[in-house]
């Protein structure tokens, strides 16, 4: 599966917010929007030009992109299947972007990032329900017990782990167990817990047009 390569802080210059895309760096002084607040290019901090409706969706559309690590297509498929589902589709799809195994690995604060997490997931560190699973977008269900492959538990990566997890918050749908390196989907998530960064009445307004 193919992935974005190019500079993440771009990413956040160009939607000139915080999308959190770099991990502990994000939070320092060396983030590239506290450092030049501005839409990357050559003609420097000219500030924003007024945007138009359409522009207003896409932007909301990219960032969400962005935020969940996703390519156009992927995210495109994710719109679809939210709007196949009943109910509020804006919502059907912060819970599917949500409950993709990639992001719950970072939810749960096994990766820095959501990349890194989908590197991780990609590497087959963890099992579902006691089988290996290496699919970034696999779907997790209430009652799904995730765990870190007891040959990876002495990974780097999950060096520091108990520190971590002090540091972050984990939210309600989802229970770590740090004993045991495991976690379980207490029930799917619940509007408060889902990305607030994201209009997704914007997002469905620019796939609707
Ligand atoms: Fe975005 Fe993080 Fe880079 Fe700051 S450091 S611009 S939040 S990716």
């Amino acid at each position: 599966m193919s992935k974005y390569l190019g500079p993440k802080c771009k990413l956040c210059r160009r939607e000139g917010e915080k999308l959190m895309l770099k991990g502990e760096r994000c939070s320092t002084a060396k983030c590239a929007i506290v450092k030049r607040n501005y839409p990357p290019g050559v003609h420097g901090p000219k500030g924003r030009a007024r945007q138009s409706g359409y522009n207003l969706q896409l932007r909301e559309k990219q960032k969400a992109k962005k935020i969940y690590n996703l390519l156009e297509k992927q995210f495109e498929l994710s719109f679809q299947r939210a709007k196949r589902q009943k109910g509020d589709v804006g919502e059907n799809l912060l819970k599917i972007l949500e409950t993709r195994l990639d992001n719950v690995i970072y939810r749960l604060c096994l990766a820095k990032s959501r990349a890194q997490a989908r590197t991780l997931t990609n590497h087959g560190h963890f099992t579902i329900n006691g089988k290996k699973v290496n699919i970034p977008s696999y779907t997790v269900k209430t009652g799904d017990v995730i765990k870190i492959k007891s040959a990876s538990r002495n990974n780097k990566q999950f060096a520091n782990l108990a520190d971590r997890l002090k540091k972050m918050e984990i939210p309600g749908w989802l229970n770590f167990d740090p004993k045991d390196m495991s976690a379980k989907v207490l029930h799917e998530p619940l509007k408060e817990s889902l990305e607030m960064k994201i209009n997704t009445q914007m997002v469905v307004e620019f796939y609707s047009r």
